[in-house]
């Protein structure tokens, strides 16, 4: 596999699951990042800008390509405690990986180290392997056991110097990094080309849910996110955002941080003047872009405005989740109507996104709020869901069986298999023949069904379709 070097390191090597070596100095990470990458046929390449000392590679394990990062000889690079180094040179790898090969010596037994590496490790929620290195001809079979003790399951015997289990090891990251992308079950599909974005495996977020609150002047937004700092921990104050236009506030749920994508018109009030479609729509695709979740918040007792919608299918069309906020609930007279009318409206301009959640509350006196942030929370889910592959062909086969896919052209469609590409919004691609031509109303049909049978209401759910010749 020779692939052309790239100048820079995430830039060039995109999409590709991380695979993160980890442990104290000495325990064999850089013989094991070797071994893995193969130093014939892997390219090996500092990251600039990144970390110096960073060891970075593209390694094919078992037919499944993955980026391999050593984090060795960072240890060296701060100037402070051992436990203190180790963390310093592995948070950023860490906070990165789709999987985690925690390495331990097993000749030198568990060390107060190894312990309190794998502390810190079980608290950063990323799946970890553990592996006993250094166990070449049955040496060090009493450490292995005992590094059960660790809580990280149960350990994997190598020897990276010698070669011996790293087959098996190969074997074992390939079936636990994400995702199934193109399934080796099925024979003649296309290959994934460089660039094509349905085949990205997106890092998992580590940093907080970011959210955008969203909607027409005087809907209350200001005095929403007032009420949502006031009743909750604020980690820190305003502070500059990503852009020069927006600013990002930082709070928290018992779950964890919130990032509030803040657009300047929120707080300041100097905006309010300029005309309502420009003021109201610009800032918004702003935050939209910057946000996983918006709130889309309405003045409930004016209705639906036509600027509304132009938010709703802006949201729709940047692939975010929603939830509709009916504000200012203490003023409204006919809430069931009022309710329903809007959630209707709304609704039905946002086609791909049925089910959207509704909260109704008063941002002024605070009835109603509580609910909001689980609602966000839940759709934030439901936009990260990932459906595991046989459980959708599972489900696939069955709607097939339940509506056969049209003629076209004279000519049956033979859909093959159906597998998720990403989430945030959920993505699945379909392969068959001629999918490509699968009328809409049935894309329409299996979409419909995919929400209800796995649950995801509200959330856009994309449909991809691959022909196979
Ligand atoms: P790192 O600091 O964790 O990157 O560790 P290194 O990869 O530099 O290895 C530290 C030392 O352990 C070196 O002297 C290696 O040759 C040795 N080593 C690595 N793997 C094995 C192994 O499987 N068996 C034995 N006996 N020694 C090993
Ligand atoms: P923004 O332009 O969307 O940021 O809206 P503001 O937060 O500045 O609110 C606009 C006006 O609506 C202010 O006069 C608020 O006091 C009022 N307002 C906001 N929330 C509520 C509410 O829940 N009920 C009522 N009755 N008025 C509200």
């Amino acid at each position: 596999m020779a692939e052309p070097g790239p100048p820079g390191g995430e830039a060039a090597v995109p999409y590709l699951p991380v695979v993160v070596i980890v442990g104290r100095p000495n325990v064999g990470k850089s013989t094991l990042f070797n071994r893995l990458a193969g130093r014939r046929h892997a390219l090996v390449a500092d990251t600039p800008g990144v970390t110096r000392d960073r060891k970075d590679a593209v390694a094919m394990l078992r037919g499944r390509k993955v980026r391999l990062i050593d984090t060795a000889g960072l240890e060296e690079a701060a100037p402070e405690s051992l436990y203190g180094r180790m963390r310093a040179s592995s948070e950023m790898a860490v906070a990165h990986a789709d999987l985690v090969l925690f390495c331990i010596d097993a000749r030198s037994g568990i060390t107060p180290a190894d312990q309190h590496f794998a502390n810190w490790l079980r608290r950063q929620g990323r799946p970890v392997l553990l592996i006993a290195n250094k166990t070449e001809g049955r040496a060090g079979a009493a450490a292995a056991m005992e590094a059960y003790s660790l809580g990280l399951g149960s350990p994997l015997s190598i020897s990276a110097e010698h070669g011996e289990g790293i087959a098996d090891l190969m074997g074992e990251i390939a079936d636990r990094v994400p995702p199934e992308v193109v399934p080796d079950v099925v024979e003649d599909l296309p290959e994934p080309q460089d660039g094509d974005e349905d085949y990205e495996v997106p890092p998992r977020p580590p940093g907080p849910l970011k959210l955008a609150i969203i909607g027409r002047p005087n809907a209350g937004k200001s005095t929403l996110l007032n009420r949502l700092l006031g009743e909750e921990r604020m980690i820190t104050g305003p502070e500059a955002g990503l852009t020069r236009d927006s600013v990002a506030v930082r709070f928290a749920d018992e779950v964890g941080p919130i990032e509030l994508v803040d657009t300047p018109g929120m707080r300041k009030k100097a905006r309010v003047d300029l005309p309502l479609e420009k003021m109201s729509v610009s800032a918004s695709i702003e935050a939209l872009k910057m946000a996983e979740i918006v709130v889309l918040t309405l003045d409930a007792t004016l209705g639906v405005h036509e600027q509304d919608l132009q938010i709703a299918r802006l949201i729709e069309r940047e692939g975010r989740g929603c939830v509709l906020a009916l504000n200012k609930w203490d003023a409204v007279e006919d809430r069931e109507v009022t309710r329903k009318a809007i959630a209707d409206r709304i609704e039905f301009s946002l086609s791909q996104m049925r089910g959207i959640p509704v909260v109704t509350f008063s941002a002024l006196t605070g009835a109603g709020i509580k609910r909001l942030l689980p609602t966000i929370r839940a759709a934030h889910e439901i936009w990260n869901k990932r459906v595991p592959t046989g459980e959708l062909n599972r489900w696939f086969e069955s709607a097939l069986e339940r509506h056969t896919p049209p003629l076209v052209e004279g000519r049956r469609l033979k859909l093959r298999y159906i597998t998720q590409a990403k989430a945030r919004p959920p993505t699945f691609i379909i392969f068959g023949t001629r999918a490509e031509m699968l009328p809409e109303d049935y894309q329409r049909y299996l979409v419909n069904g995919l929400r209800e049978r796995f649950k995801m209401p509200g959330t856009p759910i994309r449909l991809q379709l691959r022909g196979t010749k």
